[in-house]
């Protein structure tokens, strides 16, 4: 077992097995979650609960090693950080919408904005998939 698989079981728990980024449920697409460091290894990011994320492929392999994006006038920004919120789901709601017709997540910030932009949120992948949560009633 490597270092961050270690945390798996306790990063899923916190985050209520969904993606802390774009809210898709683990448990509903099949896929196996990453356990991502919010500040990546590469940049001095340790393996802490106060720096790992649960993160569906999707959002993490778009964010790759930043922990910045641009928002929507090109001026550089933080992206989201669940860990700077408890619990992170009100820290969502600050910076995000969910249209529960559409599955379309909105910014409500510039950080916001950076975060959608950075990881792809609306990827239509990701919105189809997080539309069929919500339909059964898995998103609210
Ligand atoms: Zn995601």
């Amino acid at each position: 077992m490597t270092q961050v698989e270690a945390y798996r079981q306790i990063v899923e728990a916190r985050a209520g097995g969904a993606c802390e980024y774009c809210r898709l449920l683990q448990a509903a697409t099949g896929v196996t979650f990453h356990i991502e460091h919010f500040v990546p290894r590469s940049r001095g990011g340790l393996t802490v609960m106060s720096n790992l994320v649960l993160s569906c492929p999707g959002c993490n392999l778009s964010k790759a090693d930043r922990a910045s994006g641009e928002d929507q006038s090109g001026v550089t920004q933080s992206l989201f950080n669940p860990r700077d919120y408890e619990p992170s789901i009100l820290g969502w709601h600050l910076h995000f919408s969910l249209d529960g017709d559409t599955g379309i997540i909105s910014p409500r910030t510039s950080i916001g904005e950076a975060t959608v932009n950075t990881l792809r949120i609306n990827d239509p992948n990701r919105v189809f998939a997080r539309k069929l949560q919500i339909f059964v009633g898995l998103i609210a």
